[in-house]
């Protein structure tokens, strides 16, 4: 396949399909085919508001499970045909910021969050991942691809909020704002030994 379809930010308030070059994959790199994709809010953002700025014909999306088309030479933990889980978040692991705990923000704000952001993501035919042995997770046996892909943004981030707070043992903890984020996060504060959590405070009622 020299070239592949995606689904794209033409520029703000405007998508298209595009057809591009499969991308050239690096020696720890890794080519992806998804199987499984899902929009995010952020997305919609990205395109009809402009959230990150003027993006032309960049392919959306940052949230899918796929299965691995191509490795680089120095890959060891995947091989084509695995499937893999693919976070929405893929940083530059030899960044300072990574190393120091804060992977998101690698090279400058929200860099570890590349794709249709700073390069092609997910909702086309095919797609590149940095640091493919750092950054993909072999899909386990038993769940689903539809269940994977709730994962890797919906639930890291609500989960990574929640250690995050430093939620001591048997602590209290409010959660505004209980979409599936949301969800995520009071799911990881009982993991974490949370044993109060209140649901669905009013903002109003914060503001007084
Ligand atoms: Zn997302």
């Amino acid at each position: 396949m020299a070239t592949f379809k995606g689904f794209a930010m033409k520029k703000i308030g405007e998508t298209c399909w595009v057809e591009k070059e499969v991308p050239e994959c690096g020696p720890m790199d890794a080519i992806i085919k998804p199987t499984c994709v899902s929009p995010c809010t952020s997305d919609i953002h990205t395109v009809w508001e402009g959230a990150i700025g003027e993006r032309t014909d960049m392919i959306l999306g940052h949230e899918a499970v796929g299965e691995v088309v191509e490795v680089g030479s120095l890959v060891t933990k995947f091989k084509p045909g695995d499937k893999v889980i693919v976070p929405a978040i893929t940083p530059d692991w030899d960044d300072e910021a990574a190393q120091r705990g804060f992977p998101s923000q690698t090279t400058e704000p929200l860099g570890g969050w590349k794709f249709s952001n700073f390069k092609d993501g997910v909702f086309g035919e095919r797609f590149h991942v940095n640091m493919a042995d750092a950054n993909l997770a072999l899909l386990p046996d038993g769940l689903s691809d539809e269940g994977a892909c709730m994962l890797v943004d919906m639930w890291s981030t609500g989960m990574m909020g929640s250690e995050n707070a430093n939620i001591p043992l048997g602590g209290s903890v409010l959660v505004i704002g209980i979409g599936a984020v949301g969800l995520s996060a009071i799911a990881g504060a009982k993991l974490l030994g949370a044993e109060d959590y209140l649901q669905q405070v009013p903002v109003q009622f914060l503001l007084k």
